[in-house]
C-alpha cells in the first residue's frame, strides 16, 4: 500500500510537471488522480481491507498525497495562466506602424464652390458681403425697388406669397435696399449679396423655382456706365479666363435705368458659334444697369449727389457654363455620382 501511494504521488508529480502543457490538460490529470473516480479515490475504498492499526498510517500517507499534488497543481495552474496571458497580450498588441484607415471625407458641392469663387473675386475687389431674410416684405422684394403694386414687371417674377404682405424674396435685391438704409449721409457702399431665391417657374432644364442668385451694389460719387462696365468685365475675365469678352445689349429693369443685359463670349467656342451659345458665340449671364434715381431716394440716398450701378446673376447658370453642365437639374438631384466629380 506504501509503495502504491509513492508511486502515484511520482506518477501524479511527473505527470503535472510535463505532460500539462494547458489549463485543459491540468484538469485532466486532476480528474484522473483527484477525481470521485480517480487514482487516489481508488486506494481509499482499498483501506477497507487493512486492518484498524494500518488505517491510520495508510490514511496519513494518502493525505499528504492527495495535499501535495494539489499543490503541485495549483502552481501549474498559475504557472500556465500566466504564460496564456502572456501570449494574448503578445498576440493582441496594436501594430502602430500599420496604415491608418482613411475616414471618408465629402467635400462642397459644385455650387457652393462657384458661389465661393463669385464671392473672392469681388471680395478681392474691395466689396462687403451682405446677407438678408429669404422671407421677405411686398415692401422690400417690390416697393422699395420701384416696383409699386400695379407695376406689370411683377408679373415678371411670379412669385410664392405667404400672406398678401409676405413672400419668399424673387431677388436678393431687398438686401441692396436694406444695406442702404443702414447707411446715413450718402455713405458709399461696395456690396454684394448672395443667396436663394424663388420664383413660381416651371422646372425644367434650365430653370428651378429655386435658385442661387448674386447680386452686387455700388455707391459714390460720380460712379459711371463706364465703372459698371470696367467691373463686369473684370469680373467676367477672373470667373471665365483671360480671353473673356463681353458685351451690353440695352435692356429694361424697374430699378436701374440705363438697363443691360450682359453678355460674356461663348465659354466653349470663344466667339465662333457653337451648341451651347446657339451659333451666336455669346452667352447672357448678368443683368446690370445704373441705380433708378427714385430707388436711391426712397432708400434715404440724394441722387444729385452720389450715383450707383448694380448687377445680378444666377450662380447655377454661372456653374453650368464653369463646369459644362446642360441640365441644371443636376445640381439639385443629389445624386452620387454626379457630384463626386468635383
Ligand atoms: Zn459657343
Amino acid at each position: 500500500m506504501e509503495k502504491k501511494i509513492k508511486d502515484l504521488r511520482e506518477r501524479a508529480g511527473d505527470a503535472i510537471k510535463n505532460s500539462a502543457s494547458n489549463l485543459k490538460e491540468l484538469d485532466e490529470i486532476r480528474v484522473k488522480f483527484l477525481g470521485k473516480k480517480g487514482e487516489l479515490t481508488g486506494l481509499l475504498r482499498g483501506m477497507s481491507q487493512l486492518t484498524a492499526e494500518e488505517r491510520p498510517i495508510i490514511g496519513k500517507l494518502v493525505n499528504e498525497a492527495r495535499a501535495e499534488i494539489e499543490q503541485l497543481i495549483a502552481e501549474k495552474n498559475s504557472e500556465l495562466k500566466a504564460a496564456e496571458l502572456k501570449e494574448k497580450l503578445a498576440s493582441e498588441k496594436i501594430d502602430v506602424t500599420l496604415p491608418g484607415r482613411r475616414v471618408h471625407e465629402g467635400h462642397l458641392h459644385p455650387l457652393t464652390l462657384t458661389l465661393n469663387r463669385v464671392k473672392e473675386i469681388f471680395v478681392s475687389m474691395g466689396y462687403t458681403v451682405e446677407e438678408g431674410p429669404e422671407v421677405e416684405t411686398d415692401y422690400y422684394n417690390f416697393e422699395a425697388l420701384n416696383l409699386p403694386k400695379d407695376h406689370p414687371a411683377r408679373d415678371m417674377q411670379d412669385s410664392f406669397y405667404i400672406t398678401e404682405e409676405i413672400l419668399l424674396r424673387t431677388q436678393t435685391s431687398p438686401v441692396q435696399a436694406r444695406t442702404m438704409e443702414r447707411h446715413k449721409n450718402n455713405e458709399p457702399i461696395r456690396m454684394i449679396a448672395p443667396g436663394r431665391v424663388y420664383r413660381r417657374d416651371d422646372y425644367d432644364a434650365s430653370h428651378s423655382p429655386m435658385f442661387t442668385q448674386v447680386e452686387g451694389l455700388v455707391i459714390d460719387k460720380g460712379i459711371s456706365f463706364a465703372d459698371l462696365k470696367g467691373t463686369l468685365e473684370d469680373f467676367s475675365k477672373k470667373i471665365f479666363g483671360e480671353k473673356t469678352k463681353i458685351r451690353l445689349r440695352p435692356s429694361f429693369f424697374p430699378f436701374t435705368e440705363p438697363s443691360a443685359e450682359v453678355d460674356v463670349s461663348c465659354v466653349m467656342c470663344h466667339g465662333e458659334g457653337c451648341k451651347v451659345c446657339q451659333g451666336t458665340g455669346w452667352l447672357e449671364i448678368l443683368g446690370a444697369g445704373m441705380v433708378h434715381p427714385d430707388v436711391l431716394k426712397m432708400s434715404g440716398y440724394d441722387p444729385s449727389k452720389v450715383s450707383g450701378f448694380a448687377f445680378g446673376m444666377g450662380i447655377e447658370r454661372i456653374a453650368m457654363l464653369s463646369y459644362g453642365l446642360d441640365d441644371m437639374r443636376l445640381l439639385y438631384d443629389n445624386d452620387v455620382r454626379f457630384l463626386k466629380q468635383f
